[in-house]
């Protein structure tokens, strides 16, 4: 099995080389990948530090040259950047095609370095496809137990003994670039017990920098959960409706953004305390609700002494006496354990 896996990240080097390649060295490559990447302002140096690509626009580019180079087809098909053509029974045709084609490609490093897998994004406005296709599950690529940027952030995240964690790659390569070298992403997954105890390897603190949509503060909430559950420490930042923090780097520059991560970092009491108390307004019924909401993360924390100064905190917040709160507190970890 071991020789299976070494043939499997073998393929894979191989593979992010060649799309490194392409976008450096060929014509379709640097106009329509690199321009691409120009446009969304990144320089060279971000580019080979996390050897970004470009993989062409032809349905069997990556297997004809593979082929070539001597590359068995099986491991091509098992790394999934060869796709095998099934007729509409489900019969394998014998044709085999590029998972990956006209996309910029974002490799996957495990801790040690070693390419594991791909992420890769479309350049057509309105593709009828996904905006970004993954590798599939393998042998050598477990999707939880992932984080993209990890190999890149880790001397980073020890140093700065704290570890942003963001949704796309974009946001991490963005970053990155603007000196917040501390930054892994998610992958837009939601949150797993594998990429936390991952974080966990090199610290305890973690500050959630997902997207300022919807979408983005409902993943937040969740994230917020399971890192407290998984004993880290949590803040919260929050952006602009619209803006992800790449989108929000670009805008107001480096200086700005990393002044931004500052003022509007919240712990997660006051991040779940604003969310809905910005609805809860006045209403006594709401403020209950958003109490108890506050008192359901605070239950999830295994560290009894933090859990006291969260209750303490929560009072002083809310203005609740702290003898009530802890008996509804232990009402809802009754119900919770
Ligand atoms: P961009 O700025 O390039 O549009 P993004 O990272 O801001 O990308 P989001 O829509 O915010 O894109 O998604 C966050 C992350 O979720 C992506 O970086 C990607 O890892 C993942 N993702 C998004 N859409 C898909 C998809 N259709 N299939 C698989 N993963 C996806
Ligand atoms: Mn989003
Ligand atoms: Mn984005
Ligand atoms: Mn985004």
């Amino acid at each position: 099995a071991q020789n299976e896996k070494d043939s499997q990240f073998i393929v894979s080097n191989w593979a992010k080389d060649r799309y490194h390649q392409l976008l450096q060295k060929n014509e379709e490559g640097q106009s329509i990948g690199g321009s691409y990447l120009r446009q969304r302002g990144l320089n060279q140096t971000t580019i080979a530090t996390f050897e970004l690509g470009y993989s062409l626009d032809q349905w069997d580019d990556l297997l004809k040259a593979a082929t070539a180079a001597g590359f068995e087809q099986k491991y091509l098909e098992k790394t999934g950047l060869v796709v095998r053509r099934e007729d509409d029974n489900g019969q394998d045709t014998g044709r085999r095609y590029d998972r990956f084609r006209g996309r910029v490609m974002f490799p996957i490093h495990n801790i040690s370095g070693r390419v594991i897998g791909f992420g890769a994004r479309t350049l057509k406005p309105n593709d009828k496809t996904a905006k970004y296709l993954n590798s599939p599950e393998s042998e050598i690529y477990h999707k939880s137990d992932v984080l993209y940027g990890l190999y890149h952030a880790r001397q980073a995240i020890r140093t700065e003994e704290l570890c942003y964690l963001v949704e796309g790659y974009l946001d991490v390569l963005s970053l990155h670039q603007g000196g917040i070298k501390n930054v892994v992403a998610s992958s837009g997954t939601s949150l797993t017990d594998g990429q936390i105890r991952l974080i966990k390897r090199y610290t305890d603190n973690v500050t959630v920098l997902y997207d300022g949509d919807a979408a983005g503060i409902r993943a937040s909430l969740r994230g917020i959960d399971m890192l407290l559950e998984g004993g880290l420490n949590v803040r919260v930042v929050l952006f602009p409706d619209g803006d992800d923090p790449d989108s929000y780097i670009r805008k107001v520059g480096d200086q700005k953004f990393k002044e931004h991560l500052e003022q509007a970092s919240h712990d997660f009491i006051q991040f779940k305390t604003d969310l809905v108390s910005r609805e809860a307004a006045q209403d006594p019924v709401k403020k209950a609700e958003a109490i108890r909401e506050v008192l359901q993360s605070i239950a999830k924390v295994p560290d009894p002494i933090k859990r006291q100064v969260f209750l303490q905190q929560t009072s002083q917040t809310f203005g609740i006496d702290e003898q009530v709160l802890i008996t509804e507190y232990n009402k809802i970890a009754r119900q919770t354990a």
